[in-house]
């Protein structure tokens, strides 16, 4: 933005943003209009009104005292990951908790994460230090923040289970420390956002040879090279496993979805619960798609498929 330039311009609920709000905040990058199709893994989504990243805890704490003050509640994204924004983006502004400055720390039996940085870079340097704890979520590409959020998990394991303790920044613009027990973890879920956004998080370990885990996070990783369509932009599983013994993706393959397409949205041929993004699909036809698969599978199964990506903006 030019210095001085006047905008204003309205968030969702009436709220009136000034830009003036983004002066002084120190080390903080802003973009207007920026589209969200540049910041989510399945390259859709329009343009978010604001996207603001902030690069320390501190540009983030006062960014966040300045929208509470003006009544403007952000969306939080990590590495959007997990996110499917609307063709006509958001008219708010959108916080980008991406590798902000911050250092790990270590201690006898846990370890505390930086939330902006990415999961699967943690769980390789945990590896190879020898510390047993996240080597399944080796692979996962979001943050550790938005793992967190998310109650992020895979083969038989989640967050939930190794996390000690939360960092966030509360609406107010304070460090909060949260107790894993104060925090309500479900499947693929967490009420922490209740609390602030997530800065950092703090994970129990135990010992074990890293050589031995550097080759247990290759495995899970070649089990998702064979599993998942990674040569597609794509947002992870769409749907929430109804069980254990029934997972989305086997019912959407029994009811002969796999492979079918909605404009460029295409269910994966190579894992049925994938909608990839063959090159220009919009948010409407990812959701056209999600409600077909939906309609079929209460139809043939009377179970309802409930989405496990987030949802946000306008279609
Ligand atoms: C190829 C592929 C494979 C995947 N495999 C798995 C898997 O095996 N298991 C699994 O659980 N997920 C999987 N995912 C989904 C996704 O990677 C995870 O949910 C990840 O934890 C999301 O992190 P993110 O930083 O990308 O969050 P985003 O997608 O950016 O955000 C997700 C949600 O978290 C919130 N959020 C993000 N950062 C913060 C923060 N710092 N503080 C508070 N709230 C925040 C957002 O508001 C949003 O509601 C996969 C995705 C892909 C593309």
């Amino acid at each position: 933005m030019e210095d001085g330039e006047e905008d204003l311009t309205m968030a969702e609920g009436g709220v009136v943003i000034d830009q003036k709000i983004f002066d002084g905040l120190g080390d903080i990058e802003i973009l207007k209009k920026e589209p969200m199709a540049y910041h989510t893994s399945f390259h859709i989504g329009g343009p978010a009104e604001y996207l603001v990243t902030p690069h320390t805890v501190d540009s983030l704490r006062m960014l966040v005292r300045r929208l509470n003050d003006s009544g403007i509640e952000p969306f939080i994204i990590g590495a959007g990951t997990n996110i499917l924004v609307g063709d006509k983006g958001i008219s708010d502004v959108v916080v980008k908790v991406y590798e902000f400055k911050c250092a790990d720390r270590f201690e006898e039996d846990y370890c505390y994460l930086c939330g902006g940085d990415l999961l699967t870079a943690k769980v390789k340097m945990l590896s190879s230090r020898g510390f047993k704890c996240l080597q399944w979520a080796y692979g996962i590409p979001g943050t550790v923040g938005g793992a967190v959020h998310m109650n992020a998990g895979a083969f038989g394991s989640d967050i939930s289970e190794w996390l000690v303790n939360v960092e966030v920044v509360d609406p107010s613009g304070e460090v909060r420390l949260i107790e894993r027990c104060d925090i309500n973890f479900g499947y693929r879920r967490s009420d922490v956002s209740k609390c602030g956004i997530v800065v950092g998080a703090s994970f129990r370990f135990e010992r074990e040879d890293p050589e031995r885990l550097v080759r247990e996070i290759d495995e899970y990783m070649e089990i998702r090279r064979q599993r998942h369509p990674l040569d597609y932009p794509n947002a992870g599983s769409i749907f929430k496993n109804p069980s254990k013994e029934t997972p989305a993706g086997k019912l959407i393959e029994e009811v002969g979805l796999k492979g079918s397409r909605v404009g460029d949205a295409m269910v994966s041929k190579k894992h049925a619960n994938f909608i990839v993004n063959l090159g220009r699909a919009s948010a409407k036809d990812v959701l056209e798609l999600i409600r077909r698969i939906q309609d079929e599978v209460w139809h043939k199964f009377d179970i309802f498929l409930e989405p496990e990506i987030c949802i946000a903006g306008e279609l």
